[in-house]
């Protein structure tokens, strides 16, 4: 196979001009975005916003630790017009500099949560530094300033996803808020007795739990889609629940956090919109990993998390069609969802302000845009390739490993950047505490997928997963410390 690393050396000898070009034509756009806000300015930092990394005990200077990570392989990148600099990507991460056990981090969990830039973290501390006032209330200057932030994010994540207007984004804490809002406003309005909701046997907690809760409400069915022996979706079974008759909304994950399957939601959204039946997407894997158009994919509802795309924790976004939205009573009750409230009833904003009762995660959502800049500004098409190749190479490597099975499709083709394992009869704990030792960060345990663990037939998985900053020589080392598993535990 053609090597990362032989095709960065192929782009990095002709990359600094684009580079160049393409930032400075980002450059304008995200002015003229910016001059598109109606009378309200985002303010400029006023303080240098790049700080020196944190140190730790025992870590090494920057550059011995960087130089382990990045020696064997060249720095560029190219998809398109975009650049990809993978050495000053991983320079944007302070966490990187840490040392676990005495090696630096290799961070292979970020299906589970992405490390941040410092772009972001600055951002953040701007914002509280600087202009720290709560949002659509005031009239003052850093009032203003942080209304124009929050709205120029919500703008931000708009384009992002091609929604046709940002009042088509709802903040919400995460891709799990997102959905309970989904099942709580939407489905006790539309779903009753007898009436079916599709899901699918990948789906994360998260997307069965809120939709349990309401079918034990309304008296209605959940039926589910299964899975082939290598981790596809059972097209057939999809169609027979359709076929059914009765079915209110199918939810489905756009890429399986266990297996990495990538699912054709585009097909899944054209022949449940036949039946006349509205879908939800949890982009939650893939809308930080991919380009995702939700007019092109004509779903119903998105739902994804900003700290899996290198955003803050705790926000996070719902994506609903304008006119549902409109539709839909408000799911919590409180200040700023309201337009006038009377002793004994009350009247809601249109949305999205409906369903943002009370103050949200103000700084959250801020930093949440700075993190799509920062993704933008590689863009997501390089992203999607860059996970796309160490995906491939992970399953290859791993795959060669003696007593290791790979859970999921075989083609790793139609897998995004995560991959579940096991290694003969090792615990996945013991695996994860294994690789812990040589500085790999990976996920042990069910994944929040417990009815997927059941299909396949195991309680646990070991789960490596890639992002931006990751390289092939912290998969060759994840490879190397599964192989010294295998000789502590005998394999
Ligand atoms: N769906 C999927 C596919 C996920 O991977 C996750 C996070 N592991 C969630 C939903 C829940 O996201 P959050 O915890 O950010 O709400």
């Amino acid at each position: 196979m053609t090597t990362l690393k032989q095709k960065w050396a192929a782009a990095s000898s002709s990359t600094s001009l684009k580079a160049t070009s393409h930032a400075a034509a980002d450059t304008a756009s995200y002015r003229k975005a910016k001059n598109r806000l109606p009378g309200l300015a985002v303010p400029k930092s006023t303080t240098p916003t790049t700080k020196p990394p944190l140190t730790f005990p025992g870590q090494l200077a920057q550059s011995t630790v960087r130089g382990y990570a990045t020696q064997k392989q060249a720095t560029a990148y190219i998809h398109g017009d975009k650049l990809y600099d993978i050495d000053k990507v991983r320079h944007d991460f302070p966490i990187l500099n840490r040392l676990i056990n005495g090696k630096p981090l290799a961070y292979l969990d970020s299906a589970a949560t992405a490390q941040k830039p410092a772009e972001v973290i600055d951002e953040l501390t701007r914002f509280y530094n600087e202009y720290n006032a709560n949002v659509h209330r005031g009239v003052y200057k850093i009032s203003e300033e942080a209304t124009a932030a929050y709205e120029e994010a919500r703008a931000k994540i708009a384009r992002l996803i091609n929604a046709k207007s940002p009042n088509e984004i709802i903040f919400v804490r995460g891709t799990t808020e997102a959905i309970n809002l989904v099942a709580q406003s939407w489905g006790r309005a539309n779903v009753g007795l007898g009436d079916g909701i599709i899901l699918t046997e990948m789906e994360h907690h998260s997307n069965i739990v809120p939709w349990q809760l309401l079918a034990k409400e309304r008296g209605a069915h959940l039926k589910y889609v299964g899975l082939t022996d290598d981790g596809h979706l059972v097209h057939e079974d999809f169609r027979q629940h359709l076929e059914s008759g009765g079915i209110k909304l199918v939810t489905l994950t756009h890429v399986s956090n266990v297996l990495g399957t990538i699912n054709p939601v585009r097909e899944y959204i054209r022949e449940a919109h036949k039946q006349g039946c509205r879908v939800l997407v949890d982009a939650a894997q893939s809308v930080p990993h991919m380009p995702v158009d939700v007019q092109d994919m004509d779903c119903d509802f998105l739902a994804f998390s900003g700290h899996k795309m290198c955003g803050p924790t705790g926000i996070g976004v719902l994506y609903a069609k304008k006119a549902i939205l409109e539709e839909m009573p408000p799911y919590h009750g409180g200040g700023e969802m309201i337009r006038e409230v009377h002793l004994y009833e009350s009247t809601w904003r249109d949305p999205p302000y409906r369903f943002e009762a009370g103050t949200t995660n103000i700084a959250g959502a801020i930093g949440l845009g700075k993190a799509i800049d920062y993704l933008s500004e590689i863009g997501l098409r390089n992203i999607q390739a860059h996970d796309q190749e160490l995906t491939e190479y992970m399953h290859e490597m791993l795959g060669k490993v003696k007593g290791v099975k790979i859970y999921g499709p075989a083609n790793p083709r139609t897998k995004a950047g995560v991959i579940s394992f096991s290694l003969g009869d090792v615990h996945a704990h013991d695996m994860a505490s294994l690789l812990d030792e040589d500085g790999i960060a990976v996920r042990s345990g069910h994944h929040c997928a417990q009815p997927l663990m059941d299909r396949l037939g195991v309680s646990s998985t070991t789960r490596a997963s890639v992002y931006i900053y990751n390289t092939e020589d912290e998969i060759d080392r994840l490879v190397e410390s599964v192989e010294r598993a295998g000789r502590v535990f005998k394999i």
